[in-house]
């Protein structure tokens, strides 16, 4: 589904669990185990899961328990779409072998966001309804050093036969060089293997000073860029409202739609994290989370030519809070956007 592309039903589905207080979208991280070591990953920070114990102290499980507590989380929750995220998801790649067919069953919308360090099994790439997302992180030379042994070479080998949505988190290093986005683009586009490609910005946590994060100047030449290579490329998959987003982040996770709909469950499958995927404090101003633009180029749209989709939701939000008595603290949530393992 193009992100943003929506249909006016998907939008009534999930309006009518938020009235509920439930959570349209859900995303697990199904393990707390990665074989890379990302620089600026925001899983393995220390504050991710709030203070005190971090992914890598987390009891995770394996084997049938593993496949059993998804299937019972997603029975208990009821989304319309999941993300399986992690860690990387494919460490677990059996368990989930067995359970994808299981959850598509059961008529969810899957998306697993992985490294691509191994092998995508065959024969996910004949099912509907699930989403394949590799992150990418920029052009060979800096990708290898940044996410080995994920590397070019290996992904290249391991997504051989499929249709991959390709993810690239946008630093401040790539911006320092221009033309560093249509090099990329013009790298993988052509591959029959890749499907779509999408972008997000680095988003860091409050007080961060990282070189990762961008500055405002090349913040706007990345939205400049985009809404001209998506002209060129079409399989770059972002619409141009999307794009305009980033001009425009959330100033707080009250005002992120990604983060009032999306649930995201830690490896322990109990653990919420908050107040999004990133955990911590994640600094919403200068977000570039594609989940979150996607989501808020939704809510900008009108319903009927009059009202926001996002009024609607937002107020729906609180009224579904007030029926479920649910805590503040855990809010109920849509899409499975997430685009980072
Ligand atoms: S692959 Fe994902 S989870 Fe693993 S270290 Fe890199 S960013 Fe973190
Ligand atoms: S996804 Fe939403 S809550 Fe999370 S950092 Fe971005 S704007 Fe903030």
């Amino acid at each position: 589904m193009h992100p943003i592309a929506v249909q006016t039903s998907e939008v009534l589905q999930a309006w009518g669990k938020i009235l509920k207080g439930e959570a349209p979208s859900l995303s697990i991280e199904i393990t707390r185990e990665c074989p890379l070591r990302c620089p600026g990953c925001y899983a393995y920070e220390d504050g991710h899961l709030g203070g005190g114990v971090t992914l890598r102290e987390l009891n995770d499980r394996k084997g049938q328990e593993l496949v059993d507590g998804v299937l019972e989380v997603v029975d208990r929750l009821k989304p319309l779409h999941l993300s399986l995220v992690g860690g990387d998801p494919l460490v677990r790649y059996r368990e989930l072998e067995t359970m994808v067919p299981l959850l598509l069953g059961r008529g969810v919308h899957i998306q697993i966001v992985t490294s691509a360090f191994r092998v995508i099994p065959a024969a996910w790439a004949a099912l509907r309804n699930l989403t394949v997302v590799v992150s990418i992180d920029g052009l060979q030379p800096e990708h290898d050093i940044r996410r080995t042994p994920a590397t070019y070479e290996r992904i290249l080998k391991n997504i051989a036969g499929q249709k991959v949505t390709v993810h690239c988190t946008i630093t401040g290093q790539m911006m320092k060089r221009p033309g560093y986005l249509r090099e990329f683009l013009e790298f993988w586009t052509p591959r029959p293997e890749i499907k779509r490609v999408w972008f997000s910005l680095f988003t860091p946590q409050i007080g961060d000073d990282l070189p990762e994060i961008l500055t405002p100047a090349e913040r706007r030449r990345v939205m400049a860029d985009l809404l001209q290579l998506r002209k060129v490329f079409p399989k770059l998959d972002m619409a141009p409202e999307l794009i305009q987003q980033m001009a425009t982040p959330p100033h707080n996770p009250d005002e992120c739609v990604f983060a009032l709909t999306t649930q995201t469950i830690s490896a322990d499958l109990k653990t919420k994290i908050t107040p999004c995927q990133f955990g911590g404090n994640p600094d919403c101003g200068s977000c570039g989370c594609i989940a979150s633009m996607g989501l808020a180029a939704i809510a900008a749209h009108k319903l009927g030519g009059f009202i926001p989709v996002g009024a609607i939701f937002r107020a729906s939000v609180k009224i579904g809070r007030l029926r479920s008595n649910e805590p503040r603290e855990q809010p109920p949530q849509f899409p499975a956007l997430r685009v980072l393992p």
